[in-house]
């Protein structure tokens, strides 16, 4: 038998859980998707391991298409070649899959916002992270740049902002503009935060966040999403 290291043998345990509950219950729908799949929205969130889209939103197999990278971030369009895996992603969800929502979600306490942070500030981050969350730097610029906002609220305020970044970058994707210009896709954004458990939404008007009511809305009567 093969010596698999122990942290493989927590996997293989939480495998047998899985085997055992979840794919127990949706082994039919699993048998149906095995050819192909028609997920209605595309998620665009952060890899870190505490804000996971398809335990956020429960999602069933084949719901979800996701694409998970350091802070959510997606590039601007770029068609001088390179190799673009959220661009690859994107066409494939959205030419192919035709999805009808992309959402972007960002997270509280967020490293790799943290990162663009501390480039700003020269400290030292990764080879590969620093040009990566350059993507961001107009978002943060603008939060450093405003008086208003205090110093232990810049953090958060970068990470709503940069969801805002990968929106506005989202568009200039020509597939992703028709898209949307035909009615056939739209676009949110989404904060989540981890200590509270919160998903926070995005109003495309003013780019601020509003917490989404954890229990049905037709349920209270206040203005909560
Ligand atoms: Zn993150």
């Amino acid at each position: 038998m093969i010596d698999f290291a122990d942290d493989a043998q927590d996997l293989f345990a939480g495998y047998r859980r899985f085997r055992a509950h979840r794919y127990r219950e949706a082994r039919d729908l699993f048998y149906r998707l095995r050819d192909g799949q028609e997920p209605a929205t595309m998620i665009i969130a952060c890899a870190d391991s505490r804000a996971d889209p398809a335990m956020i939103f429960d999602a069933a197999p084949g719901e979800l298409f996701t694409v998970r990278n350091v802070a959510a971030l997606v590039p601007p369009y770029d068609a001088s070649g390179g190799l673009h895996g959220v661009s690859a992603a994107l066409e494939f969800a959205v030419t192919r899959l035709r999805v009808k929502q992309i959402v972007v979600m960002g997270h509280g306490g967020c490293g790799g916002i943290a990162a663009s942070l501390a480039a700003a500030a020269d400290r030292p981050v990764g080879r590969f992270i620093a040009p990566w969350v350059e993507l961001a730097a107009e978002a943060r610029d603008a939060v450093l740049r405003d008086e208003h906002i205090p110093r232990a609220d810049w953090q958060e305020a970068v990470e709503h902002g940069a969801v805002g970044q990968s929106l506005t970058n989202l568009m200039t994707f020509p597939f992703v503009h028709e898209a949307i210009e035909n009615g056939g896709l739209s676009m949110s954004g989404a904060w989540f935060s981890i200590g509270k458990g919160e998903l926070h939404w995005r109003d495309p008007d003013t780019g601020q966040f509003s917490v989404v009511a954890a229990e049905d809305p037709s349920a209270d009567q206040d203005n909560k999403i």
